[in-house]
């Protein structure tokens, strides 16, 4: 097999995402051995998912800021209220990740009640997730942007 990319050049390695043989020279280029073009599918799904995330800590931010404005409170609560609403998405998607799947088979008050007690757990649980989120976003962004500026060299 060749190098899909260097035609007469032996393929030393296989992408790992696709199996495209891939020479010495582009099977160095990541670690572990990914052919561009799979490097790049990975790279924007990774960007579309910081991105996401990025998004949605700008939207619960707005609700927040939304609802303090309408509750008439001082710039200083609507603020804070504005970003604690920002953490509650995150906190959510933390205790997801967590829980256990039995609690899909509770009826239908065991529902009312895990989604409360959830809801009061995410907005505690969020003030620490919001921020390593979008830091993990933010940072994720700024390597796909390298990834980007490497690859289209
Ligand atoms: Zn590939
Ligand atoms: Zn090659």
């Amino acid at each position: 097999m060749d190098c899909y990319n260097h035609a007469g050049y032996a393929a030393i390695a296989q992408c790992n995402d696709c199996g495209k043989g891939l020479c010495g020279t582009c099977a160095e280029k990541f670690h572990p051995p990914i052919c561009d073009m799979c490097i790049t599918v990975r790279n924007n799904y990774d960007k579309g998912q910081a991105t996401k995330t990025i998004v949605l800590a700008v939207i619960a931010l707005v609700i927040g800021l939304v609802i303090g404005v309408m509750m008439e409170a001082p710039l200083g609560s609507v603020i804070i209220f504005g970003l604690w609403a920002a953490c509650i998405p995150f906190g959510w998607k933390t205790l997801t990740k967590i829980t256990p799947r039995m609690f899909l088979f509770l009826p239908l008050v065991g529902w009312f009640i895990y989604f409360a007690l959830k809801f009061a757990l995410a907005c505690v649980v969020g003030i620490v997730a919001m921020p390593i989120f979008v830091i993990k976003a933010i940072a994720d962004l700024a390597t796909a942007k390298k990834f980007d500026d490497y690859i289209s060299q």
